[in-house]
């Protein structure tokens, strides 16, 4: 008997009348979310079963439920939530990867945030690496959860950056090498 694959699923922060956070020129915080997503998606290995979970309902509370009941149906071996950050601190940068109460939680936590702020340079006196008791990582029973929060949309040098297809795609590759070292699998 093969295996049952390894599923990982990707939540796009965000997501039906939610837009999340929005940039200084009009991002929206759920179109880099789902952008990067749909990169992970597409560039990981086929060794890996991935699955898009995403808030579709008004009330956030009950988006969030929704999204963390279709992850843990499927126990997963990895949950990750992709979101961008915002400040009232227009000059606020840098990457922030939050993980939940667990060693898997922390080693994939570290893996990942170690890959983005190589790829991404996004290293800053804001990055924090830390575990936190977000509603998705708290009720997540994935072996490993972690919330990234890739940089600060309300920066404007940063949300330009958000944009584009590159920043996007290396984002996605950084957080699949994390996910390579962290599995072992490929
Ligand atoms: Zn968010």
């Amino acid at each position: 008997m093969p295996q049952p694959r390894k599923i990982l699923v990707l939540n796009a922060g965000h997501g039906g009348p939610d837009p999340g956070a929005v940039g200084p020129s009009g991002l929206k915080e759920v179109e880099v979310n789902e952008a990067v997503c749909n990169y992970v998606s597409h560039y990981i290995p086929p060794l890996l079963s991935v699955v898009q979970a995403q808030q579709t309902k008004t009330a956030k509370k009950g988006g969030l439920r929704e999204v963390v009941d279709s992850s843990n149906s499927l126990n997963p071996a990895i949950f990750i939530s992709v979101h961008c950050n915002s400040s009232i601190n227009k000059n606020a940068q840098g990457l922030q990867v939050y993980y939940a109460n667990s060693p898997t939680s922390a080693r994939l936590a570290r893996l990942v945030f170690t890959e983005i702020a190589d790829i991404l340079e996004n290293e800053t006196k804001w990055s924090k690496l830390a575990s936190a008791s977000y509603y998705v990582l708290k009720h997540s029973t994935a072996r490993a959860a972690i919330l990234i929060e890739l940089d600060f949309i309300s920066n404007l040098a940063i949300e330009k950056l958000m944009r584009t297809k590159s920043w996007q795609q290396d984002a996605a590759k950084a957080i699949i090498e994390g996910i390579r070292l962290h599995t072992g699998m490929w």
